[in-house]
């Protein structure tokens, strides 16, 4: 069994994750997440809406996960987001190209249709299901197409990102931060892309949930505000020359944006932002590095892009979240598609004096000559570019009609103007993290497995293994285990007592009286419950209990008063566990 196998098994035993449909047999890319996992994943996706939307400030919306066609013809996504498909000749099984040939060649995002076809017949790459020949490589499309109202109704899709839904209420959100960039908004939510053939367990689904964050800047302004907050942050970075080498470099903030290697302040904030989340969720610091795109495999929106990529058993390095710089592509492509503007004012930090060449029309003359069409010739003799009038004659258009101006008709004059400001189109940093993917890996990193030595003294002739999840105890699902050490009247009340009390602080704790102590205690590792309370005949002498520490199993003896702060400082305030109370 590998970690990932072991992982997984764990996961669908203690409800964690199902496969969803098993009832019907099931079918790929589709996981359900049970109780534990579902808390799991609200715990990670709360955590991500304490650093961006509370400490950010990007507030969060929630767009439908249905989307028109305009929207996905102006993303480019009708027109490009595809993978190649082949299929097998003789058993018709699917299967994307450049996964096909991944022990060729690994990264072949870059590759025309053409050359993937060449470098399957010329390595006689086969279907790995039957050995049979692979047919000719197309592209397909990988939205779910639908279709909104009955009858002929209107052409949809469902999301394959969040993001869409920010772009198009872009004029919304600027008005609601008073047109003031830069501004961010967040989404998490469900996105859909129909997978070619998703091998790969909950890594590739063809529903998951993205929390995305779209920010808004100023492309002039490259500085952020509060970088000093990541300078000295060391990352592993693998950036395009360093993927050259074949190494990744530890660096600081400060250094890769001096050297020129992430490209500015705001994209290297996000990147560090970005770390900042992963450790505090609970990804190992050394199976995490950000990995740069090469530039033939970087998404069609985007300049620069740098995935934050976590190592796995099974699969290698993953990656988790993307972090790009989509210029101003996306609100282009959408002001151009809806023909409205999308763009915001802004003010320079000192106005400018602009110097402008000026057509002023001599409206004594021209009344003479064009009559009542004077004022619509002077109008467009005014919109006229500059190389209009470097000729003999000026031409101009009016009404279907063209016209020629004599020269002494019109006077040009260079004028200086002070000006505050000018409507750009923002520039987007994004950052778009994939929750399942980092769910997975937080389970992988949390999972472990400690041989207990056999303890003869206590009749135990053979060693035993502990499987722990030392999950972060910000992230655990179950905060507390409150066990009465015997099914005993006597013990379960106080124990429920407990139990109500840490429930009404808004603790998620659970009670279990079943099973021997240490089976319960087995059973709290495996689910990563970092403590566990244990009533037993001395709290019905001394009105204390036992806290059991998940790590180190040690143990400390607390009074039942000053139980439900304990657990505060112990779960959010770092506090020492041999200091809450008497080690046993
Ligand atoms: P992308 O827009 O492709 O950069 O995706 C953003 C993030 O969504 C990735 O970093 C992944 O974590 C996640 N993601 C993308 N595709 C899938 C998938 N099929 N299943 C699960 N997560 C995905």
């Amino acid at each position: 069994m590998d970690r990932y196998e072991q992982v997984i098994e764990l996961a669908k035993r203690r409800g964690f994750l199902w496969n969803s449909f098993e009832l019907y047999g099931g079918t790929a890319g589709f996981y359900d997440y049970g109780p534990l996992g579902s808390t799991l994943k609200r715990g990670i996706e709360q955590i991500w809406r304490e650093i961006y939307v509370i400490q950010e400030g990007f507030m969060e919306i929630e767009c439908p996960t249905i989307g028109i066609e305009e929207v996905f013809v102006a993303s480019g996504h009708v027109g490009g987001f595809s993978d190649p498909l082949c299929e097998c000749e003789q058993c018709k099984e699917a299967f994307r190209a450049d996964h096909l040939i991944k022990h060729i060649m690994e990264e072949a995002d870059g590759l025309s249709n053409e050359e993937l076809d060449r470098i399957i017949e010329q390595n006689g790459v086969k279907c790995p299901e039957c050995g049979g020949n692979i047919g000719n490589i197309y592209e397909f499309n990988l939205m779910f197409k639908t279709q909104i109202g009955p009858g002929s109704g209107r052409k949809g899709y469902l999301r394959p990102e969040t993001a869409q839904g920010m772009f198009v209420d872009f004029l919304k959100l600027a008005r609601y931060y008073r047109d003031k960039l830069p501004f961010g908004a967040t989404q998490i939510g469900k996105s859909y892309r129909n997978e070619i053939s998703p091998r790969q367990g909950v890594i590739r689904l063809r529903e998951f949930t993205q929390a995305e964050a779209e920010i808004f800047i100023d492309p002039m302004v490259k500085s952020h505000p509060n970088i000093q907050r990541f300078e000295n942050t060391s990352l592993n970075l693998y950036s395009d020359t360093a993927q050259e080498m074949g190494r990744s470099q530890i660096m600081t903030i400060r250094e890769a944006v001096d050297k020129g290697i992430i490209a500015h302040e705001f994209l290297a904030y996000q990147v560090a932002l970005v770390d900042h989340f992963l450790q505090r969720v609970g990804i190992a610091a050394d199976k995490l590095r950000f990995r740069q795109h090469r530039k033939d495999e970087m998404a069609h929106y985007a300049i620069d892009c740098w995935d934050a990529e976590v190592l796995t058993d099974r699969f290698g390095w993953v990656e988790v979240v993307g972090i790009a710089d989509r210029t101003d592509y996306d609100l282009s492509a959408h002001a151009k598609m809806s023909k409205t503007e999308l763009s915001i004012y802004s003010e320079y930090e000192q106005p400018r004096m602009v110097e402008k060449f000026v057509i002023k029309p001599n409206m004594g003359k021209m009344g003479p000559m064009f009559k009542d069409k004077a004022k619509v010739v002077a109008e467009a003799l005014k919109a006229l570019p500059q190389e209009a009038f470097e000729k003999e004659e000026i031409k101009v258009s009016v009404d279907g009609d063209d016209l020629t101006v004599p020269r002494e008709l019109v006077e040009f004059v260079q004028e200086t103007f002070k000006v505050s400001g000018e409507n750009i189109v923002p520039h987007v940093i994004e950052p778009s993290f994939g929750i399942d993917r980092i769910l997975y890996s937080v389970l992988e990193h949390a999972y472990d497995e400690e041989i207990i030595p056999a303890k003869a003294s206590e009749g135990n002739n053979e060693d035993e293994t502990r499987i722990v999840l030392r999950f972060r105890k910000e992230v655990s699902p179950i905060k507390v285990a409150v066990l009465p050490l015997l099914t005993r009247k006597e013990l379960i009340e106080p124990a429920k007592e407990i139990v109500a009390r840490l429930k009404d602080k808004g603790l998620m704790v659970s009670y279990d009286d079943s099973g021997t102590i240490g089976r319960r205690y087995r059973r709290n590792d495996e689910i990563g419950t970092p403590y566990c309370i244990t009533v037993d005949y001395d709290t019905l002498e001394d009105n204390t209990v036992t806290v059991r520490d998940r790590d180190n199993m040690q143990q400390v003896r607390v009074s039942i008063d000053a139980i439900d702060d304990v657990l505060h400082e112990l779960l959010y305030k770092g506090k020492e566990f041999e200091t809450v109370g008497k080690p046993l």
